[in-house]
């Protein structure tokens, strides 16, 4: 564990990370939380595209009202950004891709980037967390409205009542966080997402993580999944 921490034997120095999972299931703060252990850079598709929505960008005035219903932005236009940011240098050493890929079609082009970019195989952690803890979790978070830190006022309440403890700023519930919305991004990953793991299964790649233990012993585990390349026994 030293050494994945220290960032030294044991850990590849370009890596491509995959953290798989529902909606809520902690791929976010987890992907945060190893990015800054292990310097890779964390990306989030959601971040990404709410950053478009809030600039008003044409690509957010597009995805806005799709991400307001709970439902998937496009493949292409989600793969356009993506292939745009994996090529800039600050990627070289390696990333985490949090919400993304999430079709099929998303996974195959991936798998296309990631050759041409002589990245190789990615390493899939697949997040496992049961419907009733995800919806808890959803309804429960609060955002950084600043860096994205992520709070939930069931168990992670920050110091400041409604301000984020990293950089001071207002904590928000996300639009999409509200129980209708949350159904649809659950079905959405149920329908289009979750064939992914037979995907990555199949290629010998996908790692299972079980999402209900506490947020440290996660990260824990988590870096040894990375360091090792294998599931905790
Ligand atoms: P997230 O922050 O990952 O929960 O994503 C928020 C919303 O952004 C999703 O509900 C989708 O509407 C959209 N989104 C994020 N990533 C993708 C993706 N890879 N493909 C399609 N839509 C996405």
């Amino acid at each position: 564990m030293a050494a994945a921490l220290n960032g030294t034997p044991g850990v590849s120095p370009r890596r491509a990370l995959i953290f798989l999972g529902p909606p809520g299931a902690g791929k976010g703060t987890q992907a945060k939380r190893i990015a800054r252990t292990l310097g890779l850079l964390h990306l989030s598709t959601g971040d990404m595209l709410r950053d478009h929505v809030g600039r008003e960008t044409p690509l957010g005035l597009l995805a806005r009202p799709i991400m307001d219903d709970g439902g998937l932005v496009p493949d292409e236009i989600v793969l356009g950004m993506v292939a745009e940011r994996l090529g800039r240098p600050d990627c070289a050493n390696g990333f985490i891709l949090d919400g993304f890929p999430r079709t099929l079609p998303q996974a195959r082009e991936l798998d296309e980037v990631l050759r041409k970019g002589s990245w190789g195989k990615p390493l899939v952690v697949n997040f496992v967390v049961d419907e009733e803890d995800l919806i808890r979790r959803l309804t429960g978070r609060r955002t950084c409205s600043i860096g994205g830190e992520i709070y939930n006022i069931y168990d992670r309440l920050p110091k400041v009542a409604g301000r984020c403890d990293v950089d001071g700023g207002e904590l928000i519930q996300r639009a999409d966080d509200r129980p209708d919305v949350i159904r649809e991004r659950l079905d959405a990953y149920n329908v289009k997402t979750k064939p992914l793991e037979d995907y990555y299964s199949s290629q010998g790649v996908l790692m299972e993580l079980s999402g209900v233990l506490n947020m440290d012993a996660v990260t824990l585990t988590l870096l040894e999944m990375v360091e090792t390349g294998a599931s905790p026994a």
